[in-house]
């Protein structure tokens, strides 16, 4: 299956520094920034450099380097941002949106890091 990939969307242009981001790390292929309107104290955005819309696209294409960096950036945040739990931290959530079910609105992958809080139910009945 191809997916197609918009270049215009946000975080496209903040990899291409076109709009400025409040960053946490960076590494060859990884960009861990603060979300814009975070819905915890720590809400944390981490985003591949490489162009993929979502985390099935991510998972079938990608390298297997591109994969293990973003998953170690994804651990250094939980480590860096003090909620992993058992550690000092007391825990936290990890989202994928994806698509119109998933409420997505920036098609291009990223794992949302909640935590600093009690963050309820993992899910909301919809209206
Ligand atoms: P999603 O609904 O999973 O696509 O989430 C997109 C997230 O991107 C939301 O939590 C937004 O607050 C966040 N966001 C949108 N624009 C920016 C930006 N310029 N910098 C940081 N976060 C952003």
């Amino acid at each position: 299956m191809s997916y197609a990939y918009d270049d215009s969307n946000i975080f496209a242009r903040i990899l291409r520094g076109e709009i400025p981001n409040k960053t946490l790390l960076e590494t060859p292929h990884t960009l861990a920034f603060h979300d814009i309107r975070p819905q915890a104290p720590v809400h944390v955005l981490v985003i591949p450099k490489g162009k993929y819309v979502n985390f099935d696209h991510f998972a079938a294409d990608a390298s297997d380097e591109e994969i293990a960096d973003f998953t170690r950036t994804a651990a250094e945040v939980c480590r860096m941002t003090g909620v992993k739990p058992g550690q000092g931290g007391q825990g936290y959530r990890t989202i994928a949106n994806a698509g119109e079910h998933g409420v997505q609105e920036v098609p291009h992958y990223h794992l949302h890091i909640l935590g600093g809080r009690v963050l309820g139910p993992m899910l909301k009945r919809a209206e």
